[in-house]
């Protein structure tokens, strides 16, 4: 992993050339380029290929780009999620696929020597490094709540972002001021657009965000030299376009009024709506339901039983409790009573019963077709209940082996 700290004599070399001088097998690289095609399914003109083996041809060429990673107010739980992946050597692979000039957390240089070497890379790829940064950015006092090599982070930010070809916010923190920025806030913590509002950046919040997003977007402008198309919130549309409510798989108990009320209790395990318990998916935009986390299915916050928190929302992340209820804006609200499920004894005449007999059968087709449209896997045709092919076994939760509550 280390090694791609010290290659900079290489770093200009394209990606096959890397992989092939390092060892990496096709078949990584391969398994990297089908989880890039999954993470970004379009918006990107690296991953617009019918089949991995057509990414992998095109990203082979690109020349790894160089990037200078900076970090400022943060916990480095952003950097984590990009060595944390579920493949063994994947941390390694994705290492080698940048060329990370400089990045404090990862690199055994401290000191004057880490100072030296972040001088040395800046001006050896002056105009031409991504710049991603991790971390907020406290602005109260002449910024004296966060240094790096004894100047203010203002200043670095200032100082760097200027020699930069691009420049990225990876994180809620970065991106417009995540945790540090919650009220009260004695440091005036801000994320770096609010500093540079005239530079082209990339926001890419999360905490942490996926690390596919950043990968996309830095390859992508390795290899033809431009960014991916952006919302208003300087957010990629590729990752940032879907509703977490509109694609969750827990949707279809938010129509039927079905509600976790208690954590642990019957509706918890039953894998029922966080809505009340202060679920803020239908506010929030963000790829999660649909691209887990370290390719393991299931592995994102509703996955493992707890409420969407809204991170990717400048507006809901550590600004809305998290247990309030956000309103529901773009869809139908659920109702605010529900036909009662249980129903008294009593005689029923055979009339009733072929009546009953009609409704129950339309109840069982909607929910069949219901549980295969939330099915997490494409074109499943295990019977709805079962666990779906390669997925493991279903745990008296509701959650599948792996994630627990
Ligand atoms: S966005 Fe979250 S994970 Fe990333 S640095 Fe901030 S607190 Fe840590
Ligand atoms: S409220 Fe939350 S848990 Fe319920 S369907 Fe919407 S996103 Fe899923």
């Amino acid at each position: 992993m280390l090694s791609s700290l010290v290659a900079s004599a290489t770093a200009l070399e394209t990606i096959d050339e890397r992989l092939l001088r390092c060892g990496i097998s096709r078949r990584s690289f391969l398994v990297f380029c089908s989880s890039l095609m999954i993470a970004a399914p379009y918006g990107l003109a690296i991953t617009a290929k019918t089949t991995p083996e057509e990414v992998a041809a095109g990203l082979g060429k690109v020349t790894r780009p160089p990037v200078i990673w900076l970090h400022f107010h943060d916990c480095t739980g952003c950097t984590e999620t990009l060595l944390q992946t579920s493949h063994p050597d994947f941390g390694d692979l994705i290492l080698n696929v940048i060329s990370l000039e400089y990045h404090e957390t990862l690199m055994a240089g401290s000191g004057m020597q880490a100072r030296q070497a972040l001088d040395e890379a800046v001006q050896k790829y002056s105009g031409k490094f991504i710049l991603v940064v991790g971390g907020t950015i406290p602005t109260k006092d002449q910024g004296i709540y966060m240094k790096l090599a004894g100047r203010p982070a203002l200043d670095m930010l200032d100082d760097i972002s200027g020699k930069a070809a691009a420049i990225v916010a990876i994180g809620s923190c970065a991106s417009w001021g995540g945790i540090p920025s919650a009220d009260p806030d004695p440091t005036g913590a801000v994320g770096v657009a609010d500093l540079l509002p005239k530079k082209s950046i990339v926001n890419i919040p999360g905490c942490p965000p996926n690390p596919y997003t950043l990968l996309g977007v830095r390859l992508q402008y390795a290899a033809d030299g431009t960014l991916p198309e952006m919302d208003e919130q300087r957010r990629p549309k590729f990752a940032f376009d879907r509703d977490i409510h509109e694609h969750c798989p827990r949707r279809a108990h938010f129509d039927a009024g079905n509600f976790v009320k208690q954590y642990g209790d019957a509706g918890h395990r039953e894998v029922r709506c966080l809505y009340e318990m202060g679920c803020k998916g239908p506010d929030t935009h963000a790829g999660c339901s649909t691209r887990h986390f370290n390719e393991i299915p299931d592995v994102w916050p509703i996955g493992i039983g707890a409420p969407c928190i809204g991170f990717t929302e400048k507006s809901v992340a550590f600004r809305v409790p998290m247990f309030e209820v956000v309103k529901i804006h773009t869809i139908a609200a659920p109702p605010t009573s529900y036909a009662p499920i249980d129903t008294t004894r009593g005689t029923i005449s055979p009339l009733a019963t072929g009546l009953v007999g009609i409704g129950v059968g339309a109840l069982v087709g909607a929910g069949y077709d219901a549980s295969r449209k939330f099915s997490k896997v494409q074109d499943d045709e295990s019977p709805p209940g079962s666990a779906p092919p390669g997925s493991g076994p279903v745990t008296g939760s509701g959650t599948r082996s792996g994630a627990s509550l």
